[in-house]
């Protein structure tokens, strides 16, 4: 992993949309089956919106029925860092990008194999870097 991305509140505002704004900045969520890429099945690299790290690969892509992109695995173990999340009364688990700091979504042991996890990730966290334009 490179090193922590610091920027100030400004900044985020002024580069992300209104949108990605709400969502990773403010631990926001999109409404199920209504981002980018909940149904995306191409092949390639999920990167981070807000700074580009790379975060899932499509090959840990699974159809979760949530409407939102769900993946087994990062492409490395601190590629995400995940942290307590006791907001909405319930204890869940929330991942961020471990660069920026990024909200992207939340992570739950329903998933499949070979981890059984499912990290459920808003579209707006990520951008999908596809294998054939790289
Ligand atoms: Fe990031």
């Amino acid at each position: 992993m490179d090193e922590k991305l610091m920027r100030t509140d400004a900044h985020w505002r002024e580069q992300l949309t209104d949108e990605e704004y709400r969502i990773t900045r403010q631990k926001g969520t999109e409404r199920a089956f209504t981002g980018t890429y909940w149904d995306e099945k191409s092949k390639g690299t999920y990167v981070c919106a807000s700074c580009g790290q790379a975060l899932y690969d499509s090959g840990t892509k699974f159809d979760s029925g949530t409407g939102w992109p769900s993946f087994w695995a990062p492409v490395a173990d601190d590629a995400v860092e995940s942290l307590s999340d006791r907001s909405l009364g319930t204890e869940r688990v929330e991942v961020r990008c471990n660069r920026c700091g990024a909200h992207l979504g939340h992570l739950f042991d329903d998933g499949p194999k070979p981890t059984g996890m499912r990290h459920c990730v808003n579209s707006a966290s990520l951008k999908l870097v596809k294998h054939d334009e790289k």
